[in-house]
């Protein structure tokens, strides 16, 4: 898609601060610094409107981008970030979930894992909760460029296979800094949001 349009529109941590448009949602989660600021700004050709940081677990809301005044992109705060207090990280870890369980217009959460190594132990949890509660979920494995062309199939069946992903999913192989794999990622967002 060709992006005029792209705006944040509120940080939210209540559901009451949800944006009320009801328009489709995509939500993109992963660990802190896996690259999904990046992975948005790619998307949206934006340099710098998802804010990219080199310190983990700085995005501590809910980030709704309005795109194209038809989407919205919604950033959730990275997690695995060891140095966040527990109680932080639950509460958190609440946020995500009220969101995701609640929110209606949510087709489909975006799992952003990094291709260079084998899914953490958050990564797992975080896709056996997806799939555990039904929703709708893709991974992309991204960081792409920074492994040997060769070795990237390899390494995308190790995600496959310790992720459990089911026959016919496999992870959309992406790269913020060559490009690659954005058009399927755009794809997907058509068929997923009916846009
Ligand atoms: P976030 O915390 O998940 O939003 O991660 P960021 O988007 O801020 O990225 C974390 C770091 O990884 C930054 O230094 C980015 O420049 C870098 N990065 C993100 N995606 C890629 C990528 O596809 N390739 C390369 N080489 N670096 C990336």
């Amino acid at each position: 898609m060709k992006v005029n349009k792209a705006e944040i529109v509120i940080s939210a941590v209540q559901p009451e601060q949800y944006p009320k448009a009801p328009i489709p949602e995509i939500a993109l989660a992963g660990r802190s610094n896996v690259g999904k600021s990046s992975l948005i700004n790619t998307l949206i050709q934006r340099k710098n409107l998802a804010r990219t940081s080199s310190s983990p677990g700085k995005t501590q809301t809910l980030n709704f981008y309005l795109i194209n005044d038809i989407m919205h992109f919604v950033d959730l705060p990275g997690y695995g970030y060891a140095k966040v207090p527990k109680t932080l990280r639950a509460e958190w870890g609440k946020m995500i979930e009220t969101y995701l369980t609640s929110r209606e217009q949510l087709k489909a959460v975006f799992h952003i894992i990094d291709l260079r190594h084998p899914p953490t132990k958050d990564d797992k949890l975080m896709y056996e909760w997806m799939s555990h509660f039904d929703i709708p979920h893709e991974v992309i494995a991204t960081k792409h460029d920074k492994i040997p062309k060769t070795k990237a199939p390899r390494h995308a069946k190790i995600i496959r296979e310790e992720l459990g992903m089911p026959k016919g999913k496999h992870p959309i192989l992406f790269s913020s800094e060559t490009g690659l794999g954005k058009d399927e990622v755009w794809k997907t967002i058509y068929e997923l949001c009916d846009i």
